[in-house]
C-alpha cells in the first residue's frame, strides 16, 4: 500500500491504528487528526485515578516525541468537518483540505444528553474528557451531595470515587435493577449491595423530572415528586456515536458507522474503529457497537491489517473491566440462554470466579479480584475446550492446569 492514511479522531483507537499501521508499513504516510488539545490518551483512568486526584498525564498513550520518531504526523486541535469519498479529500474547520488514500474514522462517542428542565444548570456535568474529569474531581469535596444519574459502569465508578472523596452519593437508575443487560443481570445485585455497603443511596426504577436551581444546580426532582439535594449532578446515561461525518458523506450508519469484520465501512477506502464503529455480525440484521478499551485496541489492529492487506486475526472473547472500591471486576466472553453459572469460590468472599458454562465449555466469566486468572480463562473460552466442572470449582486446582489440558 504505502499511500497516505488520514485518521480522524486522536483518541485511543486513532492512536493505536496509527501505531499499528506504522509497524506494518514503514513507508506509509500517516496523519492523525484530533480536535482535543491533549496528546491521545486512554479514558479508563478518568473515572478512577484521575477523578480521585491523580495526574492526567498517566493516561497519555505515547509522548509527543514518539509520534515524531515513528513518522506519524499528529495534529491536535484539528476539527474535521467533512469528507468527500469520491474526491478522497477531507475538510478541516479552519479551511484546509487534505487528500487521502485511506481514511479511518475514530471519532468515538459523546455523552448522551439528559433532556429535562434544568439540564444546563451549572454543576450538571458529564464525564468523557480529561477536562471533564479534573472539573468533576474539583467538585468532589468532602460532604458534597453528589447525584449520579445512570447506574451503568461509568455511573457506578463515579459513585465509588466520590465515596472515596467522602461525598454523600446517590445513584439514580431508571431500570428496576442495575446492569440488567450485563451477563443477564448477573452482576447488578452484587454491585448494588457493594455500593450500599459503602453508603451509596442506590435508587432503581426512578425517573428524573427536572433539575432545579438558579444558576447552580441545587436539587434533583424525581418523577414521583421527591426532591434530592444536589451540589453536583453527573449525567452518565450512555453515549451517542459521533457518526455525523460518515453519515453526511453517505456511509451507512445506525448510532455508529456500520463496518464489516475488516473495519470497512460501506464507502470505498473508508474504515471505522473504536466506539464509533458498529460491526455487522453474522446474525442476520444484527450489529454491535462496543465501547471498551479492548475493542479500541483490537479494531485499530484490524483496520491497520486491512489497509496493509493482511488477514485479520481470529475473533477472541470480548473483555471488559471495572474498578470499584477495592474490587477489580473483569468480564470475558458472553452468556447464552441455556448456560449454567458455575462458581469457583464463595460469592461473599473478596475474590471469586463465576463461569457461564454450556455443553461443557466456558462461554463467559466474571473474575472478582482474580485478574491474574484472566489469560487462563481467556484461553479456555477462546479454544472452547471441554472442561470438567468438578475441576473448575476446585480452588485447589490451578486454572492454568485446566487451560493446558
Ligand atoms: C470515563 C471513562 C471510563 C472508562 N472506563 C473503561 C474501563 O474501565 N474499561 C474499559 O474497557 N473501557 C472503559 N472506557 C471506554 C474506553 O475508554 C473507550 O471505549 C475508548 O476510549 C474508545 O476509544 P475511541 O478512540 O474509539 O474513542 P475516544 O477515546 O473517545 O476518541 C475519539 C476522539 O475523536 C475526537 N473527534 C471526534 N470527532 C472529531 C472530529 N470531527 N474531528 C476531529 N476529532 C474528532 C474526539 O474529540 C476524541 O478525542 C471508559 C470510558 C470513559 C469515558
Amino acid at each position: 500500500m504505502s499511500g497516505r492514511t488520514v485518521i480522524v479522531g486522536a483518541g485511543q483507537a486513532g492512536a493505536r491504528t496509527a501505531a499499528a499501521l506504522g509497524r506494518l508499513d514503514d513507508a506509509a504516510e500517516i496523519i492523525l487528526l484530533g480536535e482535543e488539545q491533549d496528546l491521545p490518551y486512554e479514558r479508563p483512568p478518568l473515572s478512577k485515578e484521575v477523578l480521585n486526584g491523580g495526574s492526567p498525564s498517566k493516561a497519555t498513550i505515547f509522548a509527543r516525541t514518539w509520534y515524531e520518531e515513528h513518522r506519524i504526523a499528529l495534529r491536535v486541535g484539528m476539527h474535521v468537518i467533512g469528507f468527500d469519498w469520491r474526491a478522497k479529500q477531507i475538510s478541516l474547520a479552519h479551511g484546509e483540505s487534505l487528500a487521502y488514500d485511506d481514511l479511518v474514522l475514530a471519532t468515538g462517542v459523546r455523552p448522551r444528553p439528559l433532556v429535562v428542565p434544568g439540564a444546563t444548570l451549572d454543576g450538571v456535568l458529564t464525564l468523557r474528557t480529561i477536562g471533564d474529569s479534573t472539573n468533576l474531581s474539583a467538585r468532589l469535596t468532602a460532604g458534597a451531595n453528589v447525584v449520579v444519574i445512570g447506574g451503568g459502569f461509568l455511573g457506578l465508578e463515579i459513585a465509588a470515587t466520590a465515596i472515596a472523596r467522602h461525598c454523600a452519593v446517590t445513584v439514580l437508575e431508571s431500570s428496576s435493577k442495575l446492569l440488567p443487560r450485563i451477563f443477564g443481570g448477573f452482576l447488578g445485585q452484587y454491585l448494588a449491595d457493594l455500593h450500599r455497603t459503602h453508603q451509596v443511596d442506590i435508587r432503581t426504577g426512578v425517573t428524573v423530572a427536572a433539575l432545579e436551581g438558579h444558576t447552580f444546580v441545587e436539587a434533583v426532582r424525581l418523577g414521583d415528586g421527591t426532591l434530592l439535594a444536589a451540589d453536583v449532578v453527573v449525567v452518565a446515561i450512555g453515549a451517542v456515536a459521533n457518526d455525523e461525518l460518515a453519515r453526511t458523506a453517505g456511509a451507512e450508519c445506525a448510532d455508529g458507522v456500520l463496518v464489516d469484520a475488516q473495519a470497512r465501512t460501506s464507502l470505498p477506502s473508508v474504515y471505522a474503529v473504536g466506539d464509533v464503529a458498529r460491526q455487522r455480525t453474522h446474525l442476520l440484521g444484527q450489529s454491535v457497537r462496543v465501547e471498551s478499551w479492548e475493542n479500541a485496541e483490537l479494531q485499530a489492529q484490524i483496520a491497520a491489517n486491512t489497509i496493509a492487506g493482511i488477514a485479520p486475526a481470529a475473533a477472541a472473547a470480548p473483555w471488559f473491566w471495572t474498578d470499584q472500591y477495592n474490587r477489580n471486576i473483569q468480564m470475558l466472553g458472553r452468556r447464552r440462554a441455556d448456560d449454567v453459572v458455575v462458581m469457583r469460590g464463595d460469592v461473599t468472599a473478596p475474590s471469586w470466579c463465576a463461569f457461564f458454562v454450556a455443553d461443557s465449555t466456558i462461554l463467559g466469566a466474571v473474575l472478582m479480584n482474580a485478574g491474574r486468572e484472566r489469560r487462563h480463562v481467556k484461553r479456555l473460552i477462546d479454544t472452547q475446550q471441554r472442561i470438567d466442572c468438578v475441576e473448575l470449582v476446585d480452588v485447589g486446582q490451578p486454572l492454568s492446569s485446566l487451560a493446558h489440558h
